[in-house]
């Protein structure tokens, strides 16, 4: 078992902080605002649309907000950032829709002037790319590992566990952060023999769900129960966020076998019900109206001709340097700690209240 050592690049290194040389010019308070989301392949994405297109006109910006289309994302999105280049956007907001196609772009929007700001998903093998705002996703991991184990041992104190790995997209630069961040706390309990991966599926290219799509996991549990768990229990599923997580729970019910502990991400109010009602286990709050504030924020900071606020100048590495990020910290949320996780949100509050 070998960690994916190059994907997630986690320098240690510390980049020159903070702004960029453009920063120091500002430009019009009514200027165009380009966003380039990916394919909705999860409800954060249709909720970010929403809330960047309200927020930067309550902050008087034009705005245009896009989607890539649900099959050819790349080609879609990579005519959408030129568009908003040749429409002349002050600033680029962009959640890759695959991490490493979207250099020629960037390096035009940044010779036309505008500063790109990577949203959520770092883009990769580009100077291009000027700050960068997420969740922190390396912790992501890190807390889905660590509430698998926990909720295991809550069932079952002693091991040995077997468990299962998802991992998400491979054109998303995040899913070998989150996988990398799992498996900094699995792999010990691995090694050590505590946790036993039945399939023997511990490469991340095994792993993966293409397209992040909810059939594609739902495939490979069912193959994955019907090849290795006919007659063994499994208790756990590393599931990488919410969609997949509860296309893990069809499968095995599915099957008829009982529910293992499956984590989760993204807070999605199906899953939410799902951990009040005890079946899914875990899930992570990234509160999107925080991650869309914090990047408005940077657009007004630019707007200024100021140094929009960096918190991080080493973590984030994109193949060709560090990008200065302002990374935010994610929650995790389990049945133990649901109500108070989401008290001031006027979504998911009402759904757990028994
Ligand atoms: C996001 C996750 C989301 C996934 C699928 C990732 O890049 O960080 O929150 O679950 O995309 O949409």
């Amino acid at each position: 078992l070998a960690l994916t050592a190059c994907s997630s690049e986690r320098s240690e290194s510390t980049a020159t902080a903070g702004g960029s040389t453009e920063a120091a010019k500002g430009f019009p308070a009514d200027a165009l605002i380009g966003v380039a989301l990916p394919a909705k392949t999860s409800q954060n994405w249709v909720l970010a649309g929403d809330l960047f297109t309200n927020g930067l006109k309550e902050a008087g910006f034009q705005s245009d907000v896009q989607y890539a289309g649900s099959s050819t994302t790349v080609a879609d999105q990579q005519a959408q950032i030129s568009a908003m280049v040749t429409k002349g956007a002050k600033v680029i907001i962009i959640g890759a829709t695959d991490a490493a196609q979207l250099s020629t772009q960037v390096e035009a929007a940044k010779s036309a002037g505008a500063t790109v700001i990577a949203y959520d998903r770092l883009i990769k093998n580009t100077q291009g790319v000027d700050y960068y705002v997420a969740y922190d996703n390396f912790k992501v991991g890190e807390l889905q590992g660590k509430a698998l184990l926990d909720g295991m041992k809550e069932k079952k104190p002693t091991g040995p566990y077997n468990i299962e790995l998802f991992s998400g997209s491979s054109d998303d630069n995040n899913s070998a952060v989150f996988f990398d961040g799992a498996m900094s706390v699995l792999k010990p309990q691995i090694d050590s023999g505590d946790v036993v991966v039945g399939s023997g599926q511990t490469e991340i290219k095994q792993t993966a769900t293409d397209g992040w799509k909810a059939e594609n996991a739902q495939r490979r549990m069912d193959s994955l129960l019907t090849s290795t768990y006919s007659s063994k229990t499994l208790d756990g599923v590393l599931s990488p966020n919410d969609t997949l997580a509860r296309a893990i729970i069809t499968s095995v019910k599915g099957a008829g076998k009982d529910i293992p502990v499956v984590t989760g991400q993204d807070s999605e109010p199906e899953s939410v019900k799902s951990i009040v009602a005890g079946e899914q286990y875990s899930t992570i709050n990234k509160d999107t109206r925080n991650l869309v504030k914090q990047s408005i924020q940077m657009v007004k900071d630019l707007q200024a001709g100021k140094a929009p606020e960096v918190n991080d100048t080493k973590s984030y590495n994109n193949g060709v340097k560090v990008v200065p990020s302002y990374l935010l910290e994610p929650l995790i949320v389990t049945k133990a700690n649901v109500v108070e996780a989401y008290a001031n949100d006027p979504d998911l509050a009402p759904l757990t209240k028994e």
